[in-house]
This record gives C-alpha cells, sequence and structure tokens, in this order.
C-alpha cells in the first residue's frame, strides 16, 4: 500500500479532531460528555494505566499504523474521543499484521483492541462492547459476471478473503463447505479474481474498493452485496472485566452526530487533498456516505444496492482513467484492444492501432519545468479527445508521453487524414502556461490490418511502435503507416 496518504490524511485528521470541542484534554471536555466512572474503575485505571492498544496496522480507512509510528484512521479518531473522554492513557503496542494483533491479544499482551469484530473464537480471549461502527460485506468478481446477491450459490468456488479475518470463521458455519482462500492482502485478492485462480474476493466495501482502485483493475467490479456486515466493538482483554465495562461505557458517551463527524473527516479529507486520491476519494465518499454513515441509523436495502449500483459505476469509471489527462489508462486499453482484436479476427475486419510520443520531451521538461510538461500532456490529450470521438475510436494515455488510439473501421483512410489533421495542429500553436511558452510536436506510428488468429495485442503494440520508432528514426514530427502482417508490410511516410 502507498503509504503517502495515510501520512498525509494523518496529519489532517488529527488537526481536524483536536479542534473539535469534544477531543483536547480531559480539562477541555465538557460536563456533559465525560464518560461517568464510578470511584473504583477509576481507581483500577489509575493503578493499571497505560493501556497497551493493539490495532490492525493496514487497514485503511479504518485504521493503520503511519510510517511515524501512529495509530491514523477512523478508529485512532474514535478512540482519542472516547479516552479525552474517560480520562485514559494509552500507548501503542506495534504489530506486522492483524493475525499478529490477534495472537498478542490472545497471549495476553493487548488491553483493548479499537475496532474489533466479535466471533466466538475471538471471545474466549476478549470481550466485546456494543458495536459503534457499521460497514457492509461485499463480493468482488470479473466485470463479466452477473450480479451476485446469494454467497451460498457461489460458494463452492474459490473466494479470497483477508486471513484470520472474522468472517473467516462466520462464514464457514454459516456455509458448511464454503471455498475460502485466505488471502494476505486485498491486492492479492483483487490480483486472484484478475488470474482467475479466485472466483471472487470477499470483505467490506471501503478496503475493496480502495484495493481495486490502487491496483488499477478496470476488469474487477463490486457485483454484490453478501450477508455479514461487520459490525465493529472496542475489544478489551478478557481476563480484567472492568476494562469492559468501562469501555461499554466510552461507547455509549458516543453520539451519532461524533461518529458522522469521524467518517466524515475520514473521507471529505481525501477528497480535498491530492490529485490521485481526490479521484479514489471521489468514488469512496459516495460509498461511505451512502454505506457507512446511513448504516448507524438503519437503511433499506433497496438503498444500499441502488447505491452500490452507483458507487460501482464511479469506482469502474475512476479505475479505468488516467489522473492527469482524463484520458483511459493502459490497463483499460489492454482490455479495449483484446476485445477489438477478438471482434476484428472474427469479422474480418481491419484494425488500425496508433502510438504517439512527444518529440524531445524531456528537454521540454528539464528546461520548462515538470509542471510545464504536465501543461503539455493535458493540451495534447484535449485535442486528441477533441480528434478522436467516434464511436469506433478509443483514445489511451499509454504511459509518461504517450498516447495510443484505437480504431475499427473497414477502411483506414479517414482515420490516417485524421491522425494527419491532430499531427498538424499540434505542431501548429504553441503551448502557453505560467508565462512561459514552446512548440511541440508528436510522432506517430499506425499499424493497420485485418489481424490473423496468431496476433496478439502485444504483437499490435509492437507493430505499431516499430513504425513509431521509424518515424522518430527519419526526423520526427511525422506520421508512418505500416499495413498488413510483418511479412506484407509496406509503408510511407508522411514529412511535416
Ligand atoms: P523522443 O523524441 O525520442 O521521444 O525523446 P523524449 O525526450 O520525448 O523521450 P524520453 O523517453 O527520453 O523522455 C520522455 C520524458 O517524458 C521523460 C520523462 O521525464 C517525461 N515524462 C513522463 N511522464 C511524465 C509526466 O507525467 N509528466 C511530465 N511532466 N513528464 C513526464
Ligand atoms: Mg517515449
Ligand atoms: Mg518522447
Amino acid at each position: 500500500m502507498d503509504l503517502r496518504p495515510i501520512c498525509l490524511l494523518a496529519g489532517l485528521a488529527t488537526a481536524m479532531t483536536l479542534a473539535s470541542p469534544a477531543s483536547g484534554g480531559e480539562g477541555e471536555i465538557p460536563a456533559a460528555d465525560r464518560v461517568p466512572l464510578t470511584a473504583e474503575q477509576r481507581r483500577w485505571l489509575e493503578e493499571n494505566q497505560p493501556l497497551r492498544l493493539c490495532v490492525d496496522p493496514d487497514w485503511l480507512p479504518f485504521e493503520a499504523i503511519d510510517r511515524r509510528g501512529r495509530h491514523v484512521g477512523m478508529g485512532a479518531d474514535f478512540m482519542d474521543l472516547m479516552t479525552a473522554r474517560a480520562g485514559i492513557e494509552t500507548e501503542l503496542l506495534e504489530t506486522e499484521d492483524w493475525p499478529e494483533t490477534l495472537q498478542r491479544a490472545r497471549q495476553g499482551d493487548c488491553d483493548v483492541l479499537p475496532l474489533a469484530m466479535e466471533t466466538s473464537g475471538r471471545a474466549e480471549f476478549l470481550n466485546f462492547t456494543e458495536p459503534y461502527l457499521e460497514t457492509p460485506s461485499v463480493i468482488a468478481t470479473l466485470d463479466s459476471r452477473g450480479h451476485i446477491s446469494d454467497l451460498s450459490k457461489v460458494s463452492h468456488l474459490p473466494l479470497g478473503i483477508m486471513r484470520d479475518f472474522s468472517f473467516v470463521e462466520i462464514y464457514r458455519e454459516q456455509y458448511p463447505g464454503i471455498n475460502l482462500v485466505e488471502v494476505d492482502s486485498y491486492e492479492d485478492g483483487v490480483a486472484g479474481v484478475q488470474s482467475g485462480q479466485l472466483f471472487g474476493m470477499l470483505g467490506n466495501m471501503a478496503s475493496i474498493g480502495y484495493a481495486i482502485q490502487q491496483m488499477r483493475a478496470p476488469n474487477v467490479k463490486i457485483s454484490g452485496r453478501i450477508d455479514g456486515d461487520s459490525r465493529l466493538s472496542v475489544a478489551t482483554r478478557k481476563d480484567e472485566p472492568m476494562l469492559a465495562e468501562v469501555f461499554e461505557a466510552a461507547v455509549a458517551s458516543l453520539s451519532p452526530r461524533d461518529r458522522q463527524e469521524i467518517i466524515n473527516a475520514w473521507y471529505q479529507v481525501q477528497f480535498e487533498e491530492g490529485r490521485n486520491y481526490t479521484l479514489f476519494a471521489g468514488a469512496l465518499a459516495v460509498m461511505v456516505l451512502i454505506f457507512l454513515a446511513g448504516l448507524f441509523w438503519g437503511y433499506r436495502l433497496r438503498t444500499v444496492n441502488l447505491g452500490l449500483e452507483q458507487a460501482n459505476r464511479k469506482l469502474t469509471e475512476l479505475t479505468r482513467k488516467d489522473s492527469l489527462t482524463g484520458l483511459y489508462n493502459r490497463a483499460y486499453l489492454d482490455v479495449r484492444l483484446s476485445h477489438a482484436l477478438a471482434h476484428c479476427r472474427r469479422n474480418r475486419s481491419l484494425l488500425s492501432v496508433a502510438m504517439l510520443d512527444l518529440d524531445h520531451f524531456k528537454q521540454i521538461n528539464d528546461s520548462l519545468g515538470h509542471a510545464f510538461g504536465d501543461q503539455c500532456l493535458r493540451r495534447v490529450s484535449d485535442l486528441l479527445r477533441e480528434y478522436f470521438q467516434r464511436a469506433t475510436e478509443t483514445v489511451a494515455r499509454y504511459g509518461g508521453e504517450e498516447f495510443v488510439v484505437l480504431c475499427e473501421e473497414n477502411h483506414a483512410e479517414q482515420f490516417i487524414a485524421q491522425l494527419e489533421r491532430f499531427r498538424l495542429m499540434v505542431a501548429s500553436e504553441p503551448v502557453a502556461f505560467e508565462g512561459q511558452s514552446t512548440f511541440l510536436t508528436v510522432s506517430i506510428g499506425l499499424w493497420s490490418a485485418v489481424p490473423g488468429s496468431g496476433d496478439s495485442a502485444l504483437d499490435c503494440l509492437l507493430r505499431a511502435d516499430a513504425a513509431l520508432y521509424e518515424a522518430k528514426h527519419q526526423g520526427r514530427n511525422r506520421l508512418i503507416i505500416r499495413r498488413g502482417t510483418p511479412r506484407g508490410l509496406f509503408g510511407r511516410g508522411r514529412k511535416a
């Protein structure tokens, strides 16, 4: 997982928490918000503080340990609020992963786990408060699968689930013979779905959504809401019943408004910060506002399913797009190209693949700066969008300063003419940004043919790339066309 957002968010979330009236030191807590504790409970706390906190180190937005060793996430904010109100001191006991956290709790090393779900296995060594945070469980599968609303229908298929998560135990009891495959991360689960080793990945919506987006997995979607919402409680060590009473009172002090503020903080902060996270947070904000916040005060299944559909659509869109230019990304291009290839092969129709690369872009970056370079990429992308709008055309940023345009039309002449017009347009006007300007040119390699049975998507791209290489070699700012199979190639250059 990329830790940048954790640090960024940790700082902001902490600032927001400290700014709220309820979460300063104990002295600032309004009397009405203080957790009422008995003299005996206070004495017990005085003798046993600081309490050792054990958490999941990698489970944002719920909780995590950031690079500086701090507990962050919604669980951390809830814990700050509760401990401030009850006058409790804590210290964090760091662990590598959730299985280790559970192991340490079982050994009696932990006093409190801020966010844990009750299971009969865990109840042997932990007490649980009333649940205070609920989140829906979902299944993610390949895009091509239908909607799944009943886990029993697919329980014989290999389903990924996070190792040692509460639902491993719960689903095994509920669906005897369920084919669960324990994975070490949500990313591993999504990769398993992509490779076909897993039919689906099970888990909470926010974490799965995050993994799909992080991995840019446009062919994986959340395909249904399944049984078993995560109902998260504070867990305390079993051998100290006094601790359970204290945290029961602390949880009871949380108002609907406290919950709403903490949930919103974790999503709105992301929404305001950082380009990449803004995009992801957009999707998450939709999901979370619909799912998490709504779930506190009761929900209607129909609303949830509608929300699921909307959130899924938004998430799918985000996983397909490049954040700088808004064009489709490479992952999605690969999907489209293999569909186009299969379609053209079946119908014996023409497929054209154009690969475009900005000329001497490194020089532009070096002399005018990276921000200027980004502006050039956005300008070229805007022109691509403008020039290649037909339903038969797909434009993508292939990476860096390279772009690909696919065209599925049975004659390539119109496409070639349009590529030429585009190339001339790029060269005709300087790019201007923050007081600087420069002319920009682009080289284009086009491969156009009726694909044969042995042609892979990679072959198509390699042939377009070979034509692009030729365009660079011949002096740049030109279009080189290659038609047919490698053996039957003929080409021509169009000089600027
Ligand atoms: P050529 O004409 O042979 O293509 O030369 P070039 O300088 O364009 O090619 P080269 O591959 O040497 O350099 C590509 C540059 O593109 C290097 C890299 O810094 C820049 N680049 C890649 N991605 C981005 C980006 O997202 N933003 C900016 N500003 N620059 C990028
Ligand atoms: Mg390049
Ligand atoms: Mg280049």
